[in-house]
């Protein structure tokens, strides 16, 4: 059977070789309870205290303000549910491009009595910091910025919102999960900051919360004295230990030494056959996202007929009953509905070739009208 070519690596990354090597001989060798007093619960512990040290060390943070959680979505939620329900309410804002993990709970507060407010971007899916300025107030408890966007890799001005907000009261949240790993992720100038282990090659279930020691948090999953008393619940043992492995392994120079000429030539590649406009093109992106917005064409169609000649790609969009398909995060940036449902995701990751990329513009030779010459 021929190979398939995965090309959807923001919505998961292969699990690793040694993710699965080690999280077998946890099942197998290390499987107490962190919590349990007896010699057993303390390998345990170890085991998991050793795990955190290295998630952490991967994000330039102290262990001990790492929260561990079952992946990126809860981890948003106790950063922005979690800290907010004890300040509150009052103001948050965040872009208008956040993932549901973090809009959603944005939503919630806005339903809990908060004012909410979201920031703009533009044809480059770059927030405005024009915008974000007007719209800070005395009372803006949260603003939350997500790091490098799901859908288009558009990298967002972190510093410069952090230098926005040093000085005041508001706490930064930034949804790490498309950056770590991408993108030498770092918590500086951030208050709070979540990652997601399946998108760095570990297994899914597992993520995690960076919160700076002085912030209160409120325990959303409650239970037991876990995680500082801030989240209930027996550590996803294996998960978490899977998690570190990939953090270990981590190498953001060696990736971006693949991973950038791949989408250089993908690019150029995609521009010489086809209509196409490159979604954030003249902006930072990270290295392994190609957003393309192929005139003309339907997102479905174009993922059903790669889907068929084996290439696994996305396109972002949910599907909402008697509406077209299409990206909302496409058509936030200013795009019309119709654009918005004929861009495909292209996320590529260490094991992608240039042949399974050329291979790629070859199938698409079939199902996207070519260029005039
Ligand atoms: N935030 C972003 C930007 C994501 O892309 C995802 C996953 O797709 C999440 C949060 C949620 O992470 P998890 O799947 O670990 O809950």
């Amino acid at each position: 059977m021929q190979k398939r070519i995965y090309l959807d690596y923001n919505a998961t990354a292969p699990v690793l070789p040694e993710v699965v090597k080690k999280v077998t001989q946890v099942l197998t060798h290390n499987w107490a309870n962190p919590s349990s007093t007896h010699t057993n619960g303390r390998k345990a512990k170890l085991e998991l205290e050793e795990s955190r040290e290295a998630i952490a060390a991967s994000i330039g943070v102290p262990a001990r303000e790492l929260h561990l959680t079952s992946g990126g979505t809860e981890a948003a939620n106790l950063a922005i549910i979690g800290t907010c329900v004890p300040r509150g309410p009052g103001h948050i804002i965040c872009s208008a491009i956040e993932h549901p993990a973090v809009m959603e709970a944005m939503e919630r507060l806005q339903i809990m009595g908060w004012e909410l407010d979201l920031i703009p971007v533009g044809f480059d899916g770059v927030i405005d910091l024009e915008i974000l300025k007007s719209l800070l107030r005395e009372d803006t408890q949260l603003v939350s910025v997500m790091y490098a966007n799901n859908e288009t890799g558009v990298l967002q001005p972190i510093t410069e919102v952090a230098a926005l907000l040093k000085e005041s009261i508001t706490l930064f949240h930034s949804d790490g999960v498309q950056a770590w790993g991408k993108v030498n992720l770092q918590a500086k100038g951030l208050d709070l900051l979540s990652i997601s282990s399946h998108k760095i090659g570990g297994p899914k279930g597992a993520g995690a919360l960076w919160a700076s020691a002085s912030i209160e948090i409120q325990k959303q999953q409650l239970g037991g004295p876990q995680e500082r008393e801030n989240r209930g619940g027996t550590e996803p043992m294996p998960m978490v230990i899977g998690m570190a492995e990939a953090a270990r392994s981590l190498n953001v120079r060696t990736n971006n030494e693949v991973l950038i000429p791949l989408k250089k030539y993908f690019e150029i590649e995609l521009k010489k056959y086809f209509d196409v406009i490159i979604i954030g093109e003249r902006v930072k992106r990270v290295p392994n996202t190609t957003n393309v917005l192929f005139k003309g064409c339907k997102q479905d169609m174009l993922l059903m007929g790669l889907d068929i000649q084996g290439v696994d790609a996305s396109a972002g969009s949910a599907c909402a009953a008697g509406s077209i398909k299409y990206s909302k995060i496409i058509f936030n940036m200013g795009f019309s509905k119709e654009e918005a449902s004929s861009t495909i995701r292209f996320s590529y990751g260490i094991s992608t070739t240039q042949a399974d990329l050329a291979k790629v513009v070859n199938i698409l030779k079939n199902l996207v009208p070519l260029r005039p010459v």
